[in-house]
């Protein structure tokens, strides 16, 4: 994610934080089975997700009025028991459920904050594949964040900007919304002809039938909820492939165009560039969503799975950074919100990389720059790989302290031995989960350097350490 230059950092949304903050857990195994457990104990939000199960695909059928701002859909959404279950959760905030099946048999349902909880009308054996329909509709409303930022389905007069981190997925469709629990996803979007519907992965067909179109997106690399797009506007689309062979799809709305024209003309050289650092791309597509947002959402892009979301024209260096992403939070995607570092840190110092590529200054010039800096800036403020508040999931010690971590690495172990982690943290844990344990370890492992203090220090520790390698 980046948010700025004009990044809002005002006002807290009571009700959206305590729905995110509050954490209840499951009732007690019975013979019939579990409830599965709401919330997976994430230590920043811990209310997100659900336990119990594991989601192995979203169907997601949406039919869009855009004139009504109305949504009109259905969620299969296949999963996996991990335990006997009597009753189960989803996330979904607000939209009106009118019913749920499960396996084709209609289940009881109820809601309460952002849960829905399905109980089928036979309990659910533990390792049992089961498919849930979910038949809901309504005005999708967008949620702001901890820190003040806008996020979800958000509507922008002409179409929809749809953005989930953290949690904006739950605002238009129902999942187990926590990154932790990755899948594939099939999109069938319906919207007024002259409108055009970008989801994740590749366009399968584009079907028009009496004044709507169809728009269907398959997207088998796992993905997490949060990196769910389905973007409608009016846009000027362009269909092409990299030298390298894979295709790219690049939306832009028609008044964001002139600005967007030489920094996506950039993206081939760009993913090219960072296959050559990261190893080979995780997808099988790439792209971008440029869309011309309303001004409360300030300034932001996403690295929404294979096609980053942009609120307006991005520079080249925001494409950069949008793009590492691919490798470094949506394919190596983190187990909790707390380890977010290991996607902004890697995404900032690829920036690093990428303005020393192109004649800026070297990283370790950006890394003196910042530690130089005054003791109480903000990216002192807490230790990047210990936020301990949901607001601080997107501040800046995650970004810039993250990618100081990275530069201070560099120096303990080494150009050759951190290019290779570069390639093969990707490679080890591509298209999964890790956490900062796990890298931890995988550095420890191709070193003779003892790193603890670095890592103590560097991402533990309070305050700016008053040391460097
Ligand atoms: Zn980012």
């Amino acid at each position: 994610m980046n948010r700025g230059p004009h990044r809002s950092r005002g006002a807290i949304a009571a009700l959206s934080v305590a729905l995110l903050l509050s954490s209840c857990t499951g009732g007690a195994a019975t013979a019939k089975g579990a409830a599965g457990s709401s919330g997976v104990d994430d230590p920043l939000f811990p209310a997100l997700g659900n336990g119990g199960y594991h989601v192995s695909h979203y169907g997601l059928d949406l039919d869009y009025d855009v004139a009504r701002q109305h949504l009109d859909a259905t969620a299969a959404i296949t999963a996996r028991a991990g335990e006997d279950l009597r009753s189960f959760q989803l996330d979904l905030q607000g939209l009106k459920v009118t019913g749920v099946r499960v396996d084709g048999r209609i289940a009881d349902f109820s809601r309460k904050g952002h849960k829905l909880t399905v109980r089928p009308a036979a309990g659910l054996k533990k390792g049992a594949t089961f498919r849930t329909t979910v038949a809901y509709s309504g005005r999708p409303q967008e949620m702001q964040d901890a820190d003040g930022a806008w996020e979800g389905w958000v509507r922008t007069g002409h179409g929809a900007f749809v953005s989930g981190e953290p949690a904006g997925s739950m605002t238009w469709f129902p999942g187990n919304n926590h990154p932790s629990d990755k899948a594939a996803y099939d999109f069938r979007i319906t919207v007024p002809s002259g409108y055009t519907a970008v989801a994740n992965g590749e366009l399968r067909s584009k079907r028009v039938t009496g004044g709507q179109t169809t728009y269907e997106w398959h997207s088998k690399e796992p993905m997490a909820s949060y990196l769910a797009t389905a973007t409608i506007g009016k846009f000027d689309v362009h269909e092409s492939r990299t030298p390298q062979g894979l295709p790219l799809y690049v939306a832009v709305d028609p008044t964001q165009a002139k600005a967007s024209k030489e920094p996506l003309a950039r993206l081939p050289e760009i993913l090219n560039w960072e296959t050559g650092l990261f190893g080979p791309y995780p997808f099988s597509s790439a792209g971008a969503i440029v869309d011309h947002t309303p001004p409360r959402i300030d300034w932001i892009a996403l690295e929404t799975q294979t096609k980053p979301v942009y609120a307006g024209a991005p520079r080249a260096i925001t494409v950069v950074h949008e793009t590492a992403h691919q490798w470094f939070g949506d394919s190596v995607t983190p187990k909790t919100w707390r380890d977010t570092w290991l996607n902004e840190g890697f995404a900032t110092y690829a920036e690093w990389l990428w303005q020393e590529h192109e004649g800026g200054p070297t990283p370790q010039q950006q890394f003196d720059k910042l530690y130089d800096s005054d003791e109480d800036d903000e990216r002192w403020n807490f230790p990047p790989g210990e936020p301990d508040e949901a607001s601080e999931v997107t501040a800046t010690p995650v970004y810039e302290r993250g990618a100081m971590v990275l530069q201070q690495l560099r120096n303990a172990v080494g150009d050759k031995t951190f290019f290779s982690i570069l390639k093969e943290w990707p490679a080890k844990y591509r298209h999964a989960n890790a956490d900062t344990k796990d890298f931890i370890a995988f550095c420890q492992e191709r070193t003779d350097e003892d790193l603890t203090d670095l890592f103590d220090d560097w991402l533990y520790g309070e305050g700016r350490p008053d040391w460097e390698y």
